[in-house]
Order: C-alpha cells, then structure tokens, then sequence
C-alpha cells in the first residue's frame, strides 16, 4: 500500500457545486477531507475564468436562479448577486424576437397590441393544423402554440439540440409551451436571480478554503484503491463508469464551446442570443460581459453547438428516455449496496440539475450523512 500514517474521512471525487459544498460541510463538522479533480482547476462546469476582466463562463451561460429560500440564503454566504435578469433574444432570418414568448414576441410576429388581438392571432394559427394524436415533437409543438411560433422559434433550435428533424423527436419532450400575455421578458418565474458578481470561480474557493484539493487527479489513475486513504467516498463523477459499464452506457448529448475575443465593445447588446435556425450550427451566443454589466472595451463571445457525444468527452445533457433511466436505476441498486459511497451531481444522479437543486440535493444528503 501508500505510505499513510492517516486516512481521511472523506475522499471526494469532483470539486464541482456538489463536491465542494459536501467537503465544506464536512470539514466544518470536524471532517478531514481530501478533495480531488481530474481538470486543473476547481468548480466543475460552473467554473468561470477572467480573461481581459471579463469572467467567462467557460461550460455554457449560467444563471443562478431559484425559488428555494434555504437554497438562496445557503449560497449568500459565499457571494453577493448582481440583479442580472434573464432575457434571452431568438435571431432568426436577421430578426429579433424577445423570449420567453410573450407580448414583445407577439407584436414582433403580428404586430398585436393588446391581450385580446394576441390571444386572437393564436386560436387564428392552429385552426387549420390541429393533430388529434400528436405523433411527434411537430406535430405537438403546432398544437401548442401554432405555425409561426413553432417555424420561427422553435423547430430549427429544437432540431439543432436533438440532432434530428422534429418529426423524429418524441411527443412527450414538450408538455407545454407557456405563453405569457404580458409584456414581461424574464425567462424564469423564480423569485430569486442573479449573478454572482466576480464569477462563479470564487464561490468554490471559499467553499474549499482551508480543505486539501489537489487538481490534475484522476480517480481512477490515482486513486481507485480509495479506502487507503479515506473511509468514505463521496463521487460525482459518472455512476456507469464506476460500475465499469456493467449494464451498458448511458447516453448523453454533447456541447462543443468556441470563444472569441473581438476588439469592440459590445457585440450583440445582450448576453444571450439564440440561433433558431436550423441553417446556423449554433444554437446560441453568449457575449459574457453583459452577465455583469460590464463595460471594457474589449469582448468575448461564446458559440455554443451541440453535438453526438462519445465516450471520454465531456458529458452535458443526460438523455433521460425510457433506456437510459431503466440502466441508471440498476447502477443505482448497485449504488445503494456500497455503504461507504455516496454518489452525488448531475453525473452521480444521471439528472439534468439546476444549480439550485444541487446546493438542495448535496444539503439533504449532509443532514442525512450526519444524521441531523
Ligand atoms: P460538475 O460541475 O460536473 O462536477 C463534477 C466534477 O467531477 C467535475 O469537475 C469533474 O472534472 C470531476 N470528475 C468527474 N470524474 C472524475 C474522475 N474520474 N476523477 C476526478 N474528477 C472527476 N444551472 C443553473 O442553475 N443555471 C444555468 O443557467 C445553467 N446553465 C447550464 C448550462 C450548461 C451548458 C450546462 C451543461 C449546465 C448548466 N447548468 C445550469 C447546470 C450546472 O452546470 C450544474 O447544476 C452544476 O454544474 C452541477 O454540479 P456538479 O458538482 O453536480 O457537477
């Protein structure tokens, strides 16, 4: 074995939100912990880098926002929010649309005024396409919200995410596609939003302040023999590559990031812009300096395509269809034999997790790891 005179309570695999909050918790209940990340640096996907004094969202926008109090006075420990408020724009065919849809949107394609001349244009659009069986994401999305909504803002973007035509993509994806009659262009209906001010980054390194973390380490190079140096793990990595894929692979969509830096101020006049037509490989531009107001006289924006993903990239989207869900929860049996693991995150969980439902999920599992 090593050479250890003693072991840690805690090997925690992944500095991402949910790592760094359970090894803080931890360690402020007296816990020695030892934290470990295979990137260079800390904070998982919400990790954000200053270039030219902009904090660039290095794995995609994002926009802390939720409506769980406990949530929102936890993270206020470790920053203040600037009150950035989402509002996204849709480009299609050289044009501006407000999102989410609204009544911005509704005079943009109708010139409608009123609630009333909206609500009109929409019964007006579906009437002639109506599916009794909506068969697919088309014939759905038509049901919902009528053709020029569907053909503008929605059928290219949704296309372009899925990697398929609409009419290969599955009813169920959309439930619903809320339309709002007020002119309000705020894309969440959470109470609480913002951002960080001064990024991401320093959020995690006040949550692992005084707790060892070595970076450029992978588990399974370093460290698969864990219980020689900690009697318990804590793993956010992914669930199917622990069990070495026993029951198979789980599927994942893929996200591939070009940046750019450009000589000018303000590039698009907002922070981001989707891409809705199916033609432009992007689904959206983010110019990171307008999550923090910013005003340097440079900028730097972010092209965001989605892509297949294979195996040793990095994972974004789990597809949580009828497959991969029956293949997680045997990895979860699994799971639930291994006393001393505890697998957490969007990886541990095979979940798509909001910021917000981490912080949630990781204090759960604190109070029940310490039986509080
Ligand atoms: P991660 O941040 O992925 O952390 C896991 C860590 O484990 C990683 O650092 C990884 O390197 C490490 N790791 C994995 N395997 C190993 C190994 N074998 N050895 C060592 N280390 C390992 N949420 C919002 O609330 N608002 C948003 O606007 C928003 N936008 C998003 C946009 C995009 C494009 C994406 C992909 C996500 C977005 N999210 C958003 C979700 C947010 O990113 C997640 O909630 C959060 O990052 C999850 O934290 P985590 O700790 O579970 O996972």
């Amino acid at each position: 074995g090593k050479f250890m005179t003693e072991k840690y309570d805690y090997l925690i695999v992944g500095a991402g939100l949910y790592g760094s909050i359970f090894a803080h918790e931890a360690h402020k209940r007296g816990k020695r912990c030892l934290v470990i990340d295979k990137r260079y640096h800390l904070a998982g996907n919400i990790y954000t880098e200053k270039v030219n004094e902009i904090n660039v969202h290095k794995y995609g926008a994002h926009i802390f926002h939720t409506s769980n109090e406990e949530v929102w006075n936890y993270i206020q420990q470790f920053t203040k929010f600037n009150h950035y408020v989402n509002s996204p724009l849709a480009f299609y065919r050289g044009r501006i649309y407000n999102l989410p849809f609204n009544m911005n949107t509704f005079y943009q394609l109708w010139g409608t005024v009123t609630p009333e001349e909206a609500q009109a244009k929409i019964r007006d659009q579906n009437k002639d396409r109506y599916y009794e069986n909506p068969k697919n994401l088309e014939e759905q999305a038509i049901n919902l919200v009528g053709e020029d909504i569907y053909v503008k803002l929605i059928k290219g973007y949704t296309e372009k995410q899925w990697g398929r035509d609409a009419t290969k993509i599955p009813a169920f994806i959309i439930t619903r596609l809320p339309l709002r009659f007020t002119y309000n262009n705020n894309y969440f209906r959470d109470p609480y939003q913002g951002i960080p001010i001064g990024g991401y980054t320093p959020i995690v390194e006040k949550l692992l302040d005084g707790i060892e973390v070595r970076l450029n380490s992978d588990f399974y190079t370093g460290y698969k023999n864990w219980k020689e140096y900690a009697h318990k793990l804590v793993f956010t990595g992914m669930i199917d590559e622990f069990y070495n894929h026993r029951y198979g692979f789980l599927e994942y969509r893929g996200l591939h990031f070009e940046n750019e830096e450009l000589e000018i101020e303000n590039y698009q006049g907002n922070a981001v812009v989707n891409y809705t037509e199916r033609e432009i490989p992007y689904t959206r531009i983010i110019e990171h300096k307008h999550f923090e107001f910013g005003n340097q006289p440079t900028t730097i924006i972010t092209r965001e395509y989605p892509k297949d993903w294979k195996y040793g990239e990095e994972a974004y989207y789990p597809i949580n269809d009828e497959a991969n869900n029956n293949k997680f929860n045997q990895y979860r049996e699994l799971a639930e034999m291994d006393r001393d693991i505890l697998f957490g995150g969007r990886l541990g969980n095979y979940k798509y997790y909001d910021m917000d439902k981490v912080i949630k999920a990781v204090l759960d599992d604190v109070k029940k790891e310490f039986k509080e």
